[in-house]
């Protein structure tokens, strides 16, 4: 048996929230005021779709888009009108300078041979097509090493070509007060100065949040765009963006000394209701919000009341403890997975990891569906 094609609605829904897309979108942009606000939508604009996302934010007023990959790039340039400006944060793939061209996309130097291609590009058109310069100054990622910064500037001039943007990335925006923020901050001015009049970008969504210095005239927020939290130290001033439910199918009576799941790691203490759920890790549900005798697990949300889940996490299902509700809940009913009360950052850390890997590891099996709440802007 394969997938179904269409998704029928039997399985889980997400629901992405475009109203709060636009507003999480318009209040960073009030924030870091003075410098052109991008949006980044790689990885299916983090889980929500790529071309809804990117429309919501286009409508909102962002005209700068940031994909990871030339494949996105164009999903973007589809969804949208002409005068988006789209940015590929992994570069220039070899080879590829055509397609780039084609589809409009300015592609992140972040080595010699990328810019080499481009300017090779470049003088085979006569034309200066736009791209940015990355430079690394101190994450080792992507990005021209600083003492390159000469010979880059010397290809560049040695053709008359002006780039885009400089740019770099920040490793430690997350914890404001790391010291390397401000060493990365004074690297990336010391490339400023070899390219003056050359717009520069710098933030994410964390170093746009907690330092004005750092925005220069493109900040490049994503996780807060979809409501994940930027700043772990921090309250989070964004709107929540993506609810995500799935079907009761069944519940178990499961009595004292009996255990759920695989590996009967969990040993109920009572004579126990356990609700099983239509969700597991193919769905973006990690193994590691399980629960044991031993450790306690994630809580998903039926009927407003936040129960803990039972067990392993299945592929395709999870138990989870309603001994406790006043009412059983009905098959078909849907238990609330992620949303206002258990948040995508509550997963991330239950689960060990962080608010960007719970969001783009959303895929699979939901049927998706766009609302536009209105309400106040946040942040
Ligand atoms: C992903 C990414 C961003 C956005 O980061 P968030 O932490 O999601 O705001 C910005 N710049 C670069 C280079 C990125 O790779």
């Amino acid at each position: 048996m394969s997938a179904p094609a269409v998704a029928t609605g039997y399985g889980g829904r997400l629901t992405v929230d475009l109203g709060a897309l636009k507003r999480n979108w318009q209040a960073l942009d009030k924030v870091s005021r003075g410098a052109l606000t991008g949006a980044v939508v790689k990885a299916d604009a983090y889980g929500t779709g790529i071309a809804q996302s990117s429309k919501a934010f286009y409508e909102a007023g962002a005209r700068f888009f940031f994909a990871a990959t030339p494949d996105e790039g164009i999903a973007v340039r589809a969804a949208l009108p002409d005068d988006s400006h789209i940015f590929i944060l992994n570069g220039l793939y070899p080879g590829s300078a055509p397609l780039y061209v084609g589809e409009r996309l300015m592609p992140c130097l972040a080595s010699i041979p990328m810019l080499e291609e481009w300017l090779k590009a470049c003088l085979a058109r006569s034309q200066a097509l736009p791209a940015a310069l990355h430079f690394d100054t101190g994450i080792n990622r992507l990005g021209f090493r600083l003492n390159e910064a000469a010979t880059v500037k010397r290809m560049i001039e040695q053709v008359g070509y002006a780039p885009q943007m400089i740019m770099s990335h920040l490793a430690c925006a997350d914890v404001p007060q790391h010291e390397k923020n401000r060493t990365q901050l004074a690297l990336f001015a010391s490339v400023m100065s070899q390219f003056p009049n050359v717009p520069a970008s710098l933030s994410n969504s964390a170093g746009l949040m907690t330092n004005r210095d750092n925005h220069f005239q493109m900040v490049r927020p994503g996780i807060a765009l979809y409501g994940g939290r930027a700043v772990p130290s921090r309250r989070n001033p964004m709107a929540p963006v993506v609810t995500l439910e799935a079907p009761i199918l069944m519940v178990k009576e499961v009595k004292t000394g009996e255990a759920v799941g695989y590996g009967a790691l969990q040993t109920m203490h009572r004579d126990s209701r356990i609700a099983i759920v239509g969700i597991g890790y193919a769905d973006g549900f990690f193994r590691s919000l399980s629960s044991a005798d031993n450790h306690r697990g994630t809580s998903v949300v039926i009927g407003g009341v936040p129960c803990p889940v039972v067990g392993r996490v299945s592929m395709d299902m999870i138990g989870v403890d309603v001994t406790d509700l006043p009412q059983l809940p009905a098959p078909g009913a849907m238990a609330e997975i992620i949303g206002r009360t258990v948040t995508v950052d509550d997963h991330a850390d239950v689960a060990g990891t962080i608010g960007y890997e719970v969001l783009t590891s959303l895929k699979g099996r939901y049927v998706r569906q766009y609302v536009e709440s209105v309400g106040p802007a946040t942040a």
